[in-house]
C-alpha cells in the first residue's frame, strides 16, 4: 500500500483482509476475533476497515483491472447494505483505538 501511495511501482495497493493474513501467516490461529466476521461481536478488524478503504478509494482503484474482483464484492455490499454496516464497525473500531481497547 505504502509503495502504491507514493507512487512507485505497484500493480494494486498491498492491503488485505483476514483471509490473505491467514494464508501467509499463522496469526489468526489463536486470535481473539473472528478472521470470517467483517461485522458484529469479535468481527476481525481487518475485515471491515479493508472493505472501508476500498469503499473510500472506489474512485481511484475501481479501475485497476487486478481489483475487479473485490470491486464485484464491494458492489454486492454496497447493494445488500452491508458496507453501512461495515461503515458503523469502522467507526466503532477507530473509537476502540483511540481508546486503546483494540
Ligand atoms: S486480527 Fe484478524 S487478521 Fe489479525 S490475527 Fe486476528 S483474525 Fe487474523
Amino acid at each position: 500500500m505504502g509503495q502504491y501511495g507514493q507512487g512507485v511501482f505497484a500493480t494494486k495497493p498491498y492491503v488485505s483482509s483476514a483471509n490473505y493474513i491467514d494464508k501467509m501467516s499463522d496469526y489468526c490461529g489463536d486470535c481473539k476475533y473472528y478472521k470470517t466476521k467483517d461485522t458484529g461481536e469479535g468481527a476481525c478488524p481487518f475485515n471491515a476497515l479493508y472493505w472501508d478503504f476500498l469503499d473510500r478509494n472506489e474512485e481511484q482503484l475501481r479501475s485497476n483491472h487486478r481489483m475487479g474482483l473485490m470491486y464485484s464484492h464491494v458492489d454486492n455490499k454496497q447493494e445488500s447494505g452491508e458496507m453501512d454496516e461495515i461503515r458503523e464497525r469502522v467507526a466503532e473500531l477507530r473509537e476502540m483505538a483511540a481508546a486503546g481497547e483494540l
